[in-house]
């Protein structure tokens, strides 16, 4: 089931990684660091986007894609600049792609999601305060087919392929259908391997992954969380997918998103599409903070759910009852 679009996925994906890839180290001074400047990541999105817009389109030209970017601030005249530097790295790698179609290609996102029907979802820069710190980022690209994940593709260009600890191998790509379970591959050639959770039964053997940016999840909470399930690991903190990632192969058992200062805050739904299938067929196990199911048929965002656990599964059900004890503490 859905080979083509498998094939599609991680080709388009592959490429996707190098171009962001070259932005990064062709961009991204420390000068540009320290002046904030936020071009390279526009220049990382929007010609990811492109790419894996045109790819998707080439093959399968029915399927609307919703995505996270839009082409608007390339047709402003002030950023003439930034628009021929997407333009060239993205002819650099496909060099067919004119303008015309560069700037078709992003505008294709908009796609507003729902129930029914089949759609791509697509995060091209997952992380960018991972991108500019060049730390970790993911690109994420996932098919939903009436509001069900089928397919999910994670490229992450920074994250070593064995483990985080075996530095050699820079990248990594994870692979995913719906019964068919989760690979993971390098990123300049298709060989991969299968990829399964972590086989820990006991809570307090857990690592726990959470993001770096504390308006992202609760820090706090998690620490209240790990000292209830007597986990004395050191956390692991992560920007972007890659966290699903690690869950995935086994590095992590746990990925806490808790709702933080930001009440209210709905999840976009290409932050976790790719991911959740990633870690639920390697044999993991993803649910809101309560316990519920993630809702992909409620359009952009996952506005039904609150928070985002993913688990080796077999600690799922404690976890969930140490989140919701320490969430109702307040
Ligand atoms: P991460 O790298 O896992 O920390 O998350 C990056 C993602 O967080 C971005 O793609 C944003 O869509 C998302 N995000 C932005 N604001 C918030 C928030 N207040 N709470 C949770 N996630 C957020
Ligand atoms: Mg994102």
């Amino acid at each position: 089931m859905h080979d083509a679009e498998l094939q599609v996925a991680l080709d388009a994906v592959r490429v996707a990684c190098e171009l962001s890839r070259h932005v990064r180290a062709a961009l991204v001074t420390d000068d540009t660091l320290t002046k904030k400047d936020r071009s390279p990541v526009t220049i990382a999105d929007l010609g990811v986007q492109a790419i894996i817009s045109h790819h998707l389109h080439a093959r399968f030209p029915a399927d609307p894609l919703m995505a996270e970017e839009e082409a608007d601030v390339l047709r402003e005249p002030a950023n003439a600049e930034l628009k021929q530097k997407v333009l060239e790295h993205v002819a650099r790698l496909q060099p067919a792609l004119g303008e015309a179609e560069v700037m078709a290609a992003i505008d294709r996102g908009h796609h507003r999601g729902g129930a029914s029907g089949r759609f791509w979802t697509m995060d091209p820069i997952d992380g960018t305060k991972g991108f500019i710190r060049n730390d970790q980022y993911a690109i994420a690209l996932a098919l939903i087919e009436d509001g069900e994940v089928v397919l999910g593709v994670l490229g992450c260009p920074s994250l070593p392929g064995g483990t985080l600890h075996q530095r050699s191998g820079i990248g990594a790509i994870f692979a995913a259908r719906r019964g068919q379970g989760t690979t993971m591959s390098g990123l300049g050639h298709s060989a991969s391997r299968a990829v399964s959770v972590s086989e820990v039964v006991n809570p307090a053997d857990a690592v726990i992954c959470q993001s770096v940016e504390t308006g992202h999840t609760s820090h706090g909470r998690a620490a209240r969380i790990a000292s209830r399930l007597g986990i004395t690991s050191p956390s692991l903190h992560m920007d972007s997918q890659c966290k699903y990632g690690v869950v995935a192969r086994g590095e992590a058992s746990l990925y806490m998103r808790l709702p933080s200062k930001t009440a209210g805050y709905e999840e976009m739904i290409w932050d976790h599409a790719a991911g959740c299938l990633v870690v639920t067929e390697a044999g993991g196990r993803v649910t809101d903070a309560m316990g519920k199911p993630l809702d992909f048929t409620l359009g952009r965002t996952l506005k039904a759910n609150v928070g985002v656990i993913a688990t080796n599964s077999r600690i799922h059900d404690r976890v969930i009852a140490a989140v919701t004890a320490v969430i109702a503490e307040g």
